[in-house]
């Protein structure tokens, strides 16, 4: 019963893993856009399992190559190959070991320690990532975890100390529009820090790499001025240092014009890290990069004995057949706009929606109890507008460093009738808490 696996849950899980909602859901059936609980409810799954189901639940396409591939071959590690490899890149089996492996490969190839990632950024919980990943909610004060690794300023226009006001082009309240290339004041503010953090902190020419998301997931959706990474790539390599773009939310096709989300920021990084979207919830996860940086790894140093198996390839293989065969890269461009217009006139009409932001299906809406001073709304009463909606059968992730970031980056087959359930429910929640 409902009662007996919430039970065994508190018994035998540890009390790390915390179940969402003051009545967590029991999930026993997934299709496509829709979950349902133990009594048959359906839910409209606008988080999709932390953006990690990238083309629906249960895909009738990617099931089909599963079960092929299930009566076929299921592991045999890779010191044999399997016809499912195609492609030369270094496969895992999730977004930290990703970023772990990326760490390794910089500081093999450069020689050097040093590593920069933002404030505020995520990247991962293992030993390796944990150190980069930037929110006190995720710190640990262990021996060697935060060796070499130096958190810099976040380029956040809507929160960060240079937020929207300073951007020429932007008018104070929105983020969305502070995408100029030339002349944003905040982003020229923040790429000035950038360089005095090498100035202070960094042994000159001597880093290893920088990390960034083209949009930080986790930490609520945030996107950076335009131009800010590229410039801040340019700098890195100027130290002798390598660019990584965690891809592991903002890949395959999710964030609408382009297929990775470092195209939107016009540069091209060393390293390419991702995850959850490629799999569509089978555990799948690769290390692209260049053969020269590939092969400062030398052949003994990296092994995996799970990465690349032949049921995650198939899966994989198949997720990226329905990404082009559906047009879904389109869908989440068009989906996502609409969701992103539909959100705007939210905002017009509640002041506690603060912000409404993101591309494609990657959209954050930052919650605030004061929309001019951005200060974010208590905790108590975004968990009662978040609670509400899971009531109304939608459920949204919620992000940022004070949780008021309700995240949405649902299975990318959505359509127009969804957005307008979600926003109506979205649009209900509020209401209610606001009487
Ligand atoms: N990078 C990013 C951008 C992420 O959002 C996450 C997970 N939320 C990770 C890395 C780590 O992925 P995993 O949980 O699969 O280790």
């Amino acid at each position: 019963s409902y009662e007996q696996i919430l039970k065994t849950r508190k018994t035998h899980l540890t009390p790390n893993v915390v179940a969402h909602f003051k009545k967590p859901l029991v999930i026993h059936e997934g299709h496509m856009q829709w979950l349902y609980d133990h009594e048959g409810r359906r839910y409209l799954d606008m988080f999709g399992g932390i953006v990690t189901v990238s083309v629906g639940h249960c895909h009738p396409k990617v099931n089909q190559a599963l079960s092929e591939q299930i009566s076929k071959l299921w592991h045999t590690t890779n010191i044999y190959m399997h016809p499912k490899i195609h492609e030369v890149v270094c496969f895992v089996n999730s977004g930290s070991e990703a970023n772990d492996l990326a760490m390794l490969m910089a500081r093999i190839h450069t020689g050097n320690q040093d590593i920069l990632s933002f404030r505020n950024a995520y990247h991962g919980m293992s030993p390796y990532t944990m150190g980069l990943t930037a929110h006190s909610t995720w710190r640990f004060s262990l021996a060697g975890v935060n060796n070499g690794l130096v958190h810099v300023m976040n380029p956040d226009p809507y929160q960060g100390i240079w937020g929207g006001a300073a951007c020429r082009d932007s008018p104070v309240q929105t983020t969305r529009s502070c995408q100029c290339q030339e002349g944003c004041q905040a982003g020229d503010a923040y790429y000035n820090e950038l360089e005095e953090t090498f100035k202070y902190s960094l042994p000159r020419g001597k880093v290893a790499a920088m990390f960034a998301e083209s949009i930080q997931g986790v930490g609520g959706t945030v996107q950076f001025p335009k131009g800010y990474l590229k410039r801040a790539a340019a700098l890195i390599r100027a130290n002798g240092g390598l660019f990584v773009a965690d891809e592991v939310q903002t890949g395959f096709g999710r964030t609408g014009e382009h297929f990775w989300g470092f195209e939107g920021h016009d540069y091209v990084p060393d390293i390419v890290t991702m995850a959850k979207g490629i799999g569509n919830g089978f555990p799948l996860a690769a290390v692209v990069t260049t053969p020269e940086i590939a092969a400062s790894l030398g052949q003994a140093l990296h092994f995996n004995t799970y990465g690349g198996n032949p049921m995650a390839s198939a899966v994989g293989i198949a997720v990226l057949d329905v990404i082009e065969e559906e047009q879904l890269q389109r869908n989440s461009l068009e989906v996502g706009t609409y969701f992103l217009k539909c959100l705007e006139e939210l905002q017009q009409r509640f002041e506690i929606v603060g912000d409404v932001r993101g591309k494609g299906l990657m959209i954050g809406v930052e919650l605030v109890e004061d929309r001019e001073k951005r200060t974010p709304l208590a905790t108590p009463h975004v968990l009662e507008i978040w609670e509400t909606c899971k009531d109304l059968g939608v459920l949204f992730g919620r992000g940022g460093l004070h949780g008021n970031v309700l995240r949405i980056k649902p299975p990318m087959c959505i359509d127009r009738s969804d957005v307008k359930f979600a926003v109506d429910v979205l649009d209900r929640a509020i209401t209610a808490s606001l009487a």
